[in-house]
């Protein structure tokens, strides 16, 4: 039987392990009963020997190895404690576990440390971070807490993303879908034709915050963007400086920068403006008549964006601060959700590409602000996290935010955090598409039967009860 031969590539993003380059403060603190461990040691060694056994026996109870060092348990080394709880169950006398404050000092108010420890794991291992012990949190909160997913389908065990035995896509198109297509008589297309490019999967980098090592950080994320095959987000200025060459690098141009446009070495695939400026359009669109067209909006955009859509628009980047919040103290949930209904109910939600940025810095937020209304989220504060960067006081306003890069930052090492952080966070949407039965990403936009609001269930389950407003 003949063999065909075939182009298709499974898409697959190479993880390696990515130490930290900068210590960070340990998760716990581990205190050990000197006395009491040297007294328990001597029991063991009369009991049962040393032999062969010594690093055994040494190194007990911790599976992790936080009592593995030269000493033991004696200086015990927290950097691998996982939580598990294991030797304060069994020896409660002799140690103790407890959080260590210093460590809730990363991240800021609403990236807190519980998230910075999840995308610190994901970025140095590359798979997703499992808590043995179980979800010990709330069930419903603010903001991204508020909305849960419905997994109804998880009964269905074949559609699973992860292992592979049915395929789940993570393609998404950006650009130009026109409703429907025409055809002349002998089958011709006429009338408004796509404009899109596909990316394999829904994230994207927006533009870093200003930082000691911001043409470092461009680097990295035009790299990874490239090994990705996704987009990275550069203002035109720095591209040109830098000189960063790839369709891949979309550049943000503002007015009065036209001239830059003729500068740089490559077709980008897609360009995007700071703000509507009619000359500029018609510029970027002279320059690069292939390339989309994107126009970044900040929230709230309400009915601002129909006009935009009019003026030939079909691709936005919605920008909340990095807090998740407009200027109005909305949350970026409601704002995705208000502004896919606004071109819904223009009819024209098809002919639009929606990317999203702020407040997007978990891997299930992905999902939800899909299931929301966003094609795809270009990535922030989580790529500075993922670089290991301080967080210099609240970093909420996108033009006063400051971070620290640590000054040991390579290209090579932030390029393979960043492959790690989006390995682990595709697998994680792979997971949640299998559960909702989904098999792909492009279906799940805007997909409200598989979203469910806590404020509505409750007032479904209480309302007439005394006390429930
Ligand atoms: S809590 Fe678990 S990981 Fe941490 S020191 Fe104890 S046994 Fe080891």
């Amino acid at each position: 039987m003949a063999k065909h031969k075939t182009d298709y590539v499974r898409y697959h993003i190479h993880t390696e392990t990515a130490n930290e380059i900068k210590r960070w403060p340990t998760r716990f603190r581990v205190k050990v009963k000197k006395a009491g461990l040297a007294k328990w040691l001597l029991k063991e060694v009369l009991e049962h020997g040393l032999g062969n056994r010594r690093e055994v026996v040494l190194s007990r109870p911790c599976l992790y190895g936080v009592f593995s060092g030269p000493v033991g348990g004696f200086a015990p080394r927290p950097q691998h404690c996982v939580g598990c709880l294991r030797c304060t169950t069994e020896y409660p006398e002799m140690v103790s576990v407890t959080h260590n404050p210093e460590r809730k000092k990363l991240g800021d108010s609403f990236f807190a440390s519980s998230f910075i420890d999840a995308l610190s794991y994901e970025s140095l291992e590359g798979v997703i971070p499992v808590k043995g012990a179980g979800y010990r949190g709330k069930f419903g909160g603010e903001g991204w807490e508020g909305m849960w997913t419905d997994m109804s389908e998880i009964v269905r065990p074949t559609r699973d993303g992860i292992h592979g035995r049915e395929f789940i896509s993570t393609v998404v198109d950006i650009g130009y879908r026109p409703n429907y297509l025409q055809f002349d008589e002998e089958g011709h297309l006429v009338g408004a034709e796509p404009k899109l490019i596909s990316i394999p999967l829904p994230v994207l980098f927006d533009v870093p915050p200003k930082n000691d090592q911001s043409e470092k950080a461009a680097r990295i994320i035009a790299k990874a963007a490239a090994e990705l095959e996704t987009l990275a987000v550069l203002p035109i200025t720095m591209i040109c400086r830098i000189g960063l060459v790839g369709k891949h690098i979309v550049p943000l141009v503002k007015a009065g920068e036209e001239e830059l446009l003729s500068n740089l070495g490559y077709i980008p695939d897609l360009v995007e403006m700071e703000s509507w400026d009619a000359h500029l359009a018609e510029s970027i669109l002279r320059w690069y008549p292939e390339s989309i067209l994107s126009l970044r909006l900040t929230f709230p955009v309400r009915e601002e964006i129909l006009d935009y859509v009019q003026k030939g628009i079909s691709t936005f980047h919605l920008l909340a601060d990095y807090h998740g919040q407009d200027v109005e103290g909305n949350f970026v949930l409601d704002l995705i959700r208000e502004t896919h209904k606004t071109l819904v109910e223009a009819g024209i939600r098809q002919e639009v590409t929606l990317v999203g940025s702020g407040g997007i810095i978990t891997a299930e937020h992905i999902p939800k602000a899909i299931l929301c209304g966003l094609d795809a989220a270009a990535v922030d504060t989580p790529v500075m996290a993922a670089l290991q960067a301080d967080f210099i006081g609240e970093c909420k306003q996108r033009e006063f935010s400051q971070f620290s890069l640590p000054a040991k930052l390579t290209i090579e090492w932030g390029v393979q955090r960043l492959m790690n952080l989006a390995a682990a966070w595709r697998d994680q949407l792979l997971e949640i598409s299998g559960a909702m039965g989904l098999r792909e990403i492009r279906r799940m936009r805007g997909e409200m039967g598989r979203a469910m609001f806590m404020k509505e269930l409750e007032a479904d389950a209480f309302a007439g009860v005394a006390g429930y407003e």
